[in-house]
Protein backbone atom coordinates (compact mmCIF):
# COMPACT_ATOMS: atom_id res chain seq x y z
CA UNK A 1 0.00 0.00 0.00
CA UNK A 2 1.75 3.51 -0.80
CA UNK A 3 1.68 5.26 2.34
CA UNK A 4 2.42 9.33 2.93
CA UNK A 5 5.81 9.22 2.50
CA UNK A 6 5.82 7.60 -0.68
CA UNK A 7 4.15 10.90 -2.06
CA UNK A 8 7.56 13.12 -2.70
CA UNK A 9 7.62 16.84 -2.01
CA UNK A 10 4.18 18.04 -1.75
CA UNK A 11 4.65 21.56 -0.95
CA UNK A 12 2.17 24.03 -3.19
CA UNK A 13 0.80 20.45 -4.11
CA UNK A 14 -3.67 20.34 -3.93
CA UNK A 15 -3.74 17.20 -1.43
CA UNK A 16 -7.53 16.07 -2.34
CA UNK A 17 -8.51 13.88 1.49
CA UNK A 18 -11.03 11.56 1.84
CA UNK A 19 -11.39 11.00 5.71
CA UNK A 20 -14.56 10.04 7.79
CA UNK A 21 -16.25 12.94 9.26
CA UNK A 22 -19.31 10.83 9.66
CA UNK A 23 -19.76 11.63 13.44
CA UNK A 24 -22.79 11.57 15.25
CA UNK A 25 -25.21 14.28 15.67
CA UNK A 26 -27.43 16.02 18.04
CA UNK A 27 -29.45 18.71 15.75
CA UNK A 28 -26.20 20.93 14.97
CA UNK A 29 -24.20 19.38 18.03
CA UNK A 30 -21.58 16.62 17.64
CA UNK A 31 -21.95 14.06 20.33
CA UNK A 32 -18.53 12.20 19.57
CA UNK A 33 -15.69 13.54 17.95
CA UNK A 34 -13.38 10.76 17.44
CA UNK A 35 -13.45 10.36 13.60
CA UNK A 36 -12.44 13.98 13.56
CA UNK A 37 -9.76 13.23 15.86
CA UNK A 38 -8.60 10.47 14.20
CA UNK A 39 -8.18 11.90 11.12
CA UNK A 40 -6.07 14.87 12.50
CA UNK A 41 -2.26 13.08 11.96
CA UNK A 42 -2.92 12.73 8.30
CA UNK A 43 -4.16 16.08 8.25
CA UNK A 44 -1.42 17.89 10.16
CA UNK A 45 1.44 15.88 8.62
CA UNK A 46 0.44 17.37 5.26
CA UNK A 47 -0.26 21.28 6.83
CA UNK A 48 3.18 20.72 7.55
CA UNK A 49 4.55 19.26 4.11
CA UNK A 50 3.14 22.60 2.71
CA UNK A 51 0.41 21.04 1.31
CA UNK A 52 -3.17 22.36 0.25
CA UNK A 53 -5.19 20.27 1.65
CA UNK A 54 -9.08 19.80 0.66
CA UNK A 55 -10.83 17.81 2.66
CA UNK A 56 -14.15 15.44 1.64
CA UNK A 57 -16.37 13.77 3.81
CA UNK A 58 -19.88 11.83 3.85
CA UNK A 59 -22.14 12.17 6.56
CA UNK A 60 -25.29 10.29 6.90
CA UNK A 61 -27.52 9.04 3.85
CA UNK A 62 -28.58 12.10 2.32
CA UNK A 63 -29.00 10.61 -0.98
CA UNK A 64 -28.39 12.16 -3.44
CA UNK A 65 -30.12 15.84 -2.65
CA UNK A 66 -28.77 18.75 -0.99
CA UNK A 67 -30.01 18.57 2.92
CA UNK A 68 -29.32 21.39 5.25
CA UNK A 69 -29.69 18.37 8.50
CA UNK A 70 -26.63 16.85 6.57
CA UNK A 71 -24.56 19.91 6.08
CA UNK A 72 -20.94 19.50 7.24
CA UNK A 73 -20.93 22.78 8.78
CA UNK A 74 -20.62 21.22 12.35
CA UNK A 75 -17.68 19.32 11.21
CA UNK A 76 -16.33 22.49 9.82
CA UNK A 77 -16.67 24.38 13.56
CA UNK A 78 -15.18 21.69 15.20
CA UNK A 79 -12.34 20.94 12.93
CA UNK A 80 -11.73 24.92 13.52
CA UNK A 81 -11.07 24.70 17.15
CA UNK A 82 -8.64 21.07 16.47
CA UNK A 83 -6.41 22.15 13.32
CA UNK A 84 -3.84 25.09 12.90
CA UNK A 85 -5.55 26.85 10.03
CA UNK A 86 -9.22 29.06 9.52
CA UNK A 87 -10.77 25.63 8.11
CA UNK A 88 -13.57 27.07 5.29
CA UNK A 89 -16.60 25.29 4.22
CA UNK A 90 -17.03 24.88 0.37
CA UNK A 91 -21.02 25.03 -0.42
CA UNK A 92 -21.00 22.30 -2.51
CA UNK A 93 -19.05 18.69 -3.19
CA UNK A 94 -17.56 20.63 -7.13
CA UNK A 95 -18.42 22.98 -9.32
CA UNK A 96 -16.81 26.53 -10.30
CA UNK A 97 -17.40 27.98 -7.05
CA UNK A 98 -15.50 25.17 -5.29
CA UNK A 99 -12.69 25.69 -8.11
CA UNK A 100 -12.14 29.08 -6.90
CA UNK A 101 -11.87 28.15 -3.56
CA UNK A 102 -9.34 25.40 -4.08
CA UNK A 103 -7.58 28.23 -6.44
CA UNK A 104 -7.52 30.57 -3.31
CA UNK A 105 -5.99 28.27 -1.18
CA UNK A 106 -2.36 28.65 0.35
CA UNK A 107 0.21 26.28 1.60
CA UNK A 108 -1.04 24.23 4.58
CA UNK A 109 -4.12 26.15 4.80
CA UNK A 110 -7.59 23.39 4.44
CA UNK A 111 -10.85 23.97 2.95
CA UNK A 112 -14.02 21.18 3.54
CA UNK A 113 -16.00 20.55 0.68
CA UNK A 114 -19.44 19.74 1.49
CA UNK A 115 -21.09 16.36 2.23
CA UNK A 116 -20.50 14.03 -0.62
CA UNK A 117 -22.71 12.17 -0.86
CA UNK A 118 -25.30 15.57 -1.43
CA UNK A 119 -24.02 14.37 -5.23
CA UNK A 120 -26.12 11.52 -6.15
CA UNK A 121 -22.77 10.21 -8.28
CA UNK A 122 -20.94 9.37 -4.68
CA UNK A 123 -22.83 6.27 -4.45
CA UNK A 124 -23.24 5.14 -7.96
CA UNK A 125 -19.66 5.56 -8.39
CA UNK A 126 -19.99 7.92 -11.22
CA UNK A 127 -16.96 8.33 -13.52
CA UNK A 128 -18.47 12.10 -14.52
CA UNK A 129 -18.31 13.51 -10.57
CA UNK A 130 -14.93 11.39 -10.00
CA UNK A 131 -13.16 12.93 -12.72
CA UNK A 132 -15.00 16.41 -11.32
CA UNK A 133 -13.27 15.19 -8.18
CA UNK A 134 -9.86 14.37 -9.65
CA UNK A 135 -9.84 18.07 -11.50
CA UNK A 136 -9.62 19.50 -7.65
CA UNK A 137 -6.39 17.68 -6.96
CA UNK A 138 -2.85 16.92 -7.55
CA UNK A 139 -2.61 14.50 -4.81
CA UNK A 140 -5.21 12.16 -3.56
CA UNK A 141 -4.94 10.33 -0.08
CA UNK A 142 -7.67 8.35 1.56
CA UNK A 143 -7.89 8.25 4.98
CA UNK A 144 -11.41 6.90 5.35
CA UNK A 145 -11.12 3.63 6.46
CA UNK A 146 -14.79 3.57 7.55
CA UNK A 147 -16.08 4.16 4.25
CA UNK A 148 -13.15 1.68 2.44
CA UNK A 149 -15.35 -1.30 1.76
CA UNK A 150 -17.48 0.79 -0.25
CA UNK A 151 -16.29 1.71 -3.97
CA UNK A 152 -17.80 5.26 -4.37
CA UNK A 153 -16.79 8.23 -6.41
CA UNK A 154 -14.54 9.42 -3.53
CA UNK A 155 -13.07 6.40 -2.28
CA UNK A 156 -12.27 4.67 -5.00
CA UNK A 157 -13.40 6.18 -8.41
CA UNK A 158 -11.35 9.62 -8.25
CA UNK A 159 -8.41 7.19 -7.16
CA UNK A 160 -8.07 5.78 -10.45
CA UNK A 161 -7.96 9.40 -12.34
CA UNK A 162 -5.35 10.83 -9.96
CA UNK A 163 -1.70 10.10 -10.53
CA UNK A 164 -0.09 10.19 -6.78
CA UNK A 165 -2.47 8.30 -4.58
CA UNK A 166 -1.43 7.22 -1.17
CA UNK A 167 -3.05 5.66 2.31
CA UNK A 168 -3.85 8.29 4.96
CA UNK A 169 -1.88 8.01 8.45
CA UNK A 170 -5.74 6.28 9.83
CA UNK A 171 -6.22 4.10 7.39
CA UNK A 172 -2.76 3.04 7.09
CA UNK A 173 -2.56 1.83 10.36
CA UNK A 174 -6.45 -0.16 10.19
CA UNK A 175 -5.46 -1.93 7.31
CA UNK A 176 -1.35 -3.09 8.58
CA UNK A 177 -2.50 -3.89 12.06
CA UNK A 178 -5.88 -5.57 11.11
CA UNK A 179 -3.85 -7.64 8.02
CA UNK A 180 -1.30 -8.64 10.89
CA UNK A 181 -3.21 -10.29 13.42
CA UNK A 182 -5.03 -12.32 10.82
CA UNK A 183 -1.89 -13.41 8.60
CA UNK A 184 0.62 -14.21 11.85
CA UNK A 185 -0.98 -13.85 14.81
CA UNK A 186 0.79 -14.13 18.25
CA UNK A 187 -0.60 -17.64 19.76
CA UNK A 188 -2.84 -18.60 21.01
CA UNK A 189 -5.57 -16.36 19.18
CA UNK A 190 -8.67 -16.07 20.32
CA UNK A 191 -11.68 -14.70 18.30
CA UNK A 192 -14.70 -13.65 20.12
CA UNK A 193 -17.76 -12.82 17.78
CA UNK A 194 -20.79 -11.46 19.46
CA UNK A 195 -24.08 -9.07 18.57
CA UNK A 196 -27.12 -10.00 17.14
CA UNK A 197 -26.92 -11.71 14.17
CA UNK A 198 -25.24 -14.87 12.81
CA UNK A 199 -25.93 -13.62 9.26
CA UNK A 200 -24.03 -10.42 9.71
CA UNK A 201 -21.07 -12.25 11.53
CA UNK A 202 -21.22 -15.83 9.27
CA UNK A 203 -17.81 -14.62 7.37
CA UNK A 204 -15.93 -13.50 10.33
CA UNK A 205 -16.94 -16.88 12.19
CA UNK A 206 -16.20 -18.91 8.82
CA UNK A 207 -12.54 -17.06 8.56
CA UNK A 208 -12.10 -17.39 12.48
CA UNK A 209 -12.96 -21.10 12.59
CA UNK A 210 -10.15 -21.39 9.98
CA UNK A 211 -7.51 -19.47 11.30
CA UNK A 212 -8.14 -18.97 15.51
CA UNK A 213 -7.56 -21.10 18.01
CA UNK A 214 -10.39 -20.31 19.92
CA UNK A 215 -14.19 -18.89 18.81
CA UNK A 216 -15.77 -17.46 21.98
CA UNK A 217 -19.79 -16.80 20.54
CA UNK A 218 -21.33 -14.34 22.27
CA UNK A 219 -24.40 -11.76 22.25
CA UNK A 220 -27.56 -13.14 20.78
CA UNK A 221 -25.82 -15.03 18.26
CA UNK A 222 -25.69 -17.76 20.91
CA UNK A 223 -29.34 -18.69 20.08
CA UNK A 224 -29.42 -19.93 17.01
CA UNK A 225 -26.51 -22.41 18.03
CA UNK A 226 -28.78 -23.26 21.09
CA UNK A 227 -31.53 -23.99 18.83
CA UNK A 228 -29.54 -25.91 16.68
CA UNK A 229 -28.80 -27.93 19.41
CA UNK A 230 -32.27 -28.45 20.85
CA UNK A 231 -32.37 -26.21 23.34
CA UNK A 232 -35.14 -23.66 23.92
CA UNK A 233 -34.51 -20.43 23.55
CA UNK A 234 -37.93 -18.49 25.20
CA UNK A 235 -38.21 -15.29 23.79
CA UNK A 236 -34.64 -14.70 22.95
CA UNK A 237 -34.11 -12.68 19.76
CA UNK A 238 -33.24 -15.45 17.99
CA UNK A 239 -32.70 -15.24 14.00
CA UNK A 240 -34.34 -18.50 12.17
CA UNK A 241 -31.84 -17.96 9.35
CA UNK A 242 -28.72 -18.29 11.37
CA UNK A 243 -29.88 -21.65 12.78
CA UNK A 244 -28.60 -23.49 9.76
CA UNK A 245 -25.59 -21.17 9.54
CA UNK A 246 -24.89 -21.94 13.46
CA UNK A 247 -25.52 -26.08 12.98
CA UNK A 248 -22.53 -25.50 10.05
CA UNK A 249 -20.34 -23.31 12.34
CA UNK A 250 -20.50 -26.45 15.28
CA UNK A 251 -20.14 -29.11 12.40
CA UNK A 252 -16.69 -27.16 11.47
CA UNK A 253 -15.81 -25.87 14.69
CA UNK A 254 -15.65 -28.65 17.06
CA UNK A 255 -13.44 -27.96 20.47
CA UNK A 256 -12.61 -24.51 18.99
CA UNK A 257 -16.29 -23.38 19.26
CA UNK A 258 -16.54 -21.65 22.99
CA UNK A 259 -20.60 -21.42 23.76
CA UNK A 260 -22.13 -20.12 26.61
CA UNK A 261 -22.84 -22.40 29.81
CA UNK A 262 -24.97 -19.74 31.79
CA UNK A 263 -26.77 -17.31 31.17
CA UNK A 264 -28.25 -14.04 32.51
CA UNK A 265 -32.27 -13.42 31.68
CA UNK A 266 -35.05 -10.78 31.42
CA UNK A 267 -38.43 -10.87 31.19
CA UNK A 268 -38.21 -8.21 28.53
CA UNK A 269 -36.01 -6.08 26.45
CA UNK A 270 -35.39 -3.28 29.42
CA UNK A 271 -33.52 -1.93 31.81
CA UNK A 272 -36.29 -1.90 34.39
CA UNK A 273 -37.28 -5.66 33.55
CA UNK A 274 -37.52 -9.05 36.15
CA UNK A 275 -34.02 -11.00 35.60
CA UNK A 276 -32.44 -14.06 36.83
CA UNK A 277 -28.96 -15.99 36.26
CA UNK A 278 -29.57 -19.81 35.17
CA UNK A 279 -27.40 -22.26 34.69
CA UNK A 280 -27.35 -23.95 32.01
CA UNK A 281 -28.98 -22.24 28.37
CA UNK A 282 -32.20 -23.43 28.32
CA UNK A 283 -34.48 -20.30 28.30
CA UNK A 284 -37.61 -20.84 30.19
CA UNK A 285 -40.76 -19.76 28.32
CA UNK A 286 -41.21 -16.02 29.09
CA UNK A 287 -37.86 -14.83 29.37
CA UNK A 288 -35.17 -14.18 26.73
CA UNK A 289 -31.42 -14.37 27.27
CA UNK A 290 -30.06 -10.78 27.11
CA UNK A 291 -27.02 -11.72 28.84
CA UNK A 292 -23.98 -14.60 29.30
CA UNK A 293 -23.97 -15.96 32.68
CA UNK A 294 -21.15 -14.86 35.06
CA UNK A 295 -18.84 -18.24 34.43
CA UNK A 296 -19.13 -17.79 30.62
CA UNK A 297 -17.83 -14.76 30.92
CA UNK A 298 -15.13 -16.12 33.57
CA UNK A 299 -14.37 -18.46 30.95
CA UNK A 300 -13.93 -15.88 28.26
CA UNK A 301 -11.79 -13.90 30.57
CA UNK A 302 -9.51 -16.91 31.25
CA UNK A 303 -8.82 -17.52 27.67
CA UNK A 304 -8.06 -13.77 26.57
CA UNK A 305 -5.75 -13.26 29.41
CA UNK A 306 -3.78 -17.00 28.17
CA UNK A 307 -4.23 -15.49 24.89
CA UNK A 308 -1.28 -14.05 22.49
CA UNK A 309 -3.27 -11.96 20.45
CA UNK A 310 -7.53 -10.97 20.99
CA UNK A 311 -9.54 -10.10 17.91
CA UNK A 312 -13.45 -8.73 19.22
CA UNK A 313 -16.52 -8.38 16.84
CA UNK A 314 -19.88 -7.90 18.65
CA UNK A 315 -20.86 -7.39 22.55
CA UNK A 316 -21.72 -10.63 24.68
CA UNK A 317 -24.90 -9.25 25.38
CA UNK A 318 -27.37 -6.06 25.30
CA UNK A 319 -24.81 -3.84 27.36
CA UNK A 320 -26.59 -0.61 26.60
CA UNK A 321 -29.14 -1.78 29.41
CA UNK A 322 -27.29 -1.66 32.63
CA UNK A 323 -28.07 -4.90 34.19
CA UNK A 324 -26.88 -7.14 31.58
CA UNK A 325 -23.52 -5.22 31.07
CA UNK A 326 -21.96 -7.57 32.73
CA UNK A 327 -20.79 -9.87 30.27
CA UNK A 328 -19.34 -7.47 27.96
CA UNK A 329 -17.86 -5.50 30.74
CA UNK A 330 -16.21 -8.83 32.05
CA UNK A 331 -14.50 -9.45 28.50
CA UNK A 332 -13.60 -5.97 27.95
CA UNK A 333 -11.26 -5.55 31.16
CA UNK A 334 -9.74 -8.91 30.39
CA UNK A 335 -8.75 -7.10 27.10
CA UNK A 336 -7.50 -4.25 29.00
CA UNK A 337 -5.87 -6.45 31.52
CA UNK A 338 -4.21 -8.93 28.87
CA UNK A 339 -0.63 -9.00 27.67
CA UNK A 340 -1.96 -10.34 24.70
CA UNK A 341 -2.36 -8.20 21.44
CA UNK A 342 -6.28 -6.94 21.78
CA UNK A 343 -8.33 -5.61 18.54
CA UNK A 344 -11.77 -4.60 18.86
CA UNK A 345 -13.74 -4.05 15.35
CA UNK A 346 -17.47 -3.46 15.06
CA UNK A 347 -19.44 -0.57 15.85
CA UNK A 348 -21.50 -1.52 18.91
CA UNK A 349 -18.36 -3.46 20.36
CA UNK A 350 -15.95 -0.48 20.56
CA UNK A 351 -18.87 1.68 22.10
CA UNK A 352 -19.36 -0.82 24.64
CA UNK A 353 -15.04 -0.66 25.11
CA UNK A 354 -15.44 2.99 25.08
CA UNK A 355 -18.05 3.41 27.47
CA UNK A 356 -16.49 1.06 29.72
CA UNK A 357 -13.36 3.68 29.45
CA UNK A 358 -10.96 1.12 28.40
CA UNK A 359 -10.68 2.08 25.35
CA UNK A 360 -7.00 3.20 26.08
CA UNK A 361 -5.97 0.05 27.10
CA UNK A 362 -6.24 -1.64 23.88
CA UNK A 363 -3.91 -2.32 20.80
CA UNK A 364 -5.98 -0.84 18.23
CA UNK A 365 -9.27 -0.02 18.48
CA UNK A 366 -10.72 0.10 14.61
CA UNK A 367 -13.03 3.07 13.35
CA UNK A 368 -14.37 1.50 10.55
CA UNK A 369 -17.43 -1.19 11.36
CA UNK A 370 -18.72 -2.16 8.31
CA UNK A 371 -14.67 -2.39 7.10
CA UNK A 372 -13.01 -4.09 10.08
CA UNK A 373 -15.36 -6.73 9.56
CA UNK A 374 -15.32 -6.66 5.54
CA UNK A 375 -11.42 -7.34 5.95
CA UNK A 376 -11.48 -9.63 8.83
CA UNK A 377 -13.84 -11.78 6.53
CA UNK A 378 -10.78 -11.58 3.74
CA UNK A 379 -12.86 -9.70 1.74
CA UNK A 380 -10.96 -7.21 -0.84
CA UNK A 381 -11.80 -3.52 0.30
CA UNK A 382 -12.34 -1.64 -2.77
CA UNK A 383 -11.11 2.13 -1.33
CA UNK A 384 -7.75 0.40 -0.23
CA UNK A 385 -7.04 -2.23 -3.33
CA UNK A 386 -6.74 1.00 -5.51
CA UNK A 387 -4.24 2.29 -3.49
CA UNK A 388 -1.78 -0.66 -3.65
P1 LIG B 1 -21.14 -4.76 16.39
O1 LIG B 1 -21.70 -3.42 16.02
O2 LIG B 1 -20.10 -4.66 17.47
O3 LIG B 1 -20.69 -5.54 15.21
P2 LIG B 1 -23.79 -5.94 16.43
O4 LIG B 1 -24.33 -4.75 15.74
O5 LIG B 1 -23.72 -7.22 15.70
O6 LIG B 1 -22.33 -5.61 17.06
O7 LIG B 1 -24.65 -6.25 17.74
C1 LIG B 1 -24.84 -5.30 18.73
C2 LIG B 1 -26.25 -5.34 19.26
O8 LIG B 1 -26.59 -6.65 19.68
C3 LIG B 1 -26.42 -4.45 20.47
O9 LIG B 1 -27.36 -3.46 20.15
C4 LIG B 1 -26.94 -5.37 21.55
O10 LIG B 1 -27.99 -4.82 22.29
C5 LIG B 1 -27.46 -6.53 20.76
N1 LIG B 1 -27.45 -7.75 21.57
C6 LIG B 1 -26.40 -8.42 22.05
N2 LIG B 1 -26.78 -9.48 22.76
C7 LIG B 1 -28.13 -9.51 22.73
C8 LIG B 1 -29.13 -10.36 23.27
N3 LIG B 1 -28.78 -11.43 24.01
N4 LIG B 1 -30.42 -10.09 23.01
C9 LIG B 1 -30.75 -9.02 22.28
N5 LIG B 1 -29.87 -8.16 21.75
C10 LIG B 1 -28.57 -8.40 21.97
MG1 LIG C 1 -23.65 -2.83 15.22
Amino acid sequence: MKTLDDLGDLRGQRVLVRVDFNVPLDGATITDDTRIRAALPTIKQLQQAGARVILMSHLGRPKGEVKPEFSLAPVAARLNELVDADVKLAPAVVGDEVKALVDGLGDGEVLLLENVRFEPGETTNDPELAQQLADLADVYVNDAFGAAHRAHASTEGVAHLVDRTAAGLLLQKEVETLEAILADPKRPLVAIVGGSKVSDKIGVLDRFLDIADHVIIGGAMLFPFFKAQGHSVGSSLCEEAGVPLAQKALDKGGDKLVLATDLSLGKGFAADTETQIVDGVDVPEGWMGLDVGPKSAERAAELIKAAGSVVWNGPMGAFELPPFAAGTKTVAEACAETDAITVIGGGDSVAAVVQFGLADRMTHVSTGGGASLELMEGKVLPGVEVLR
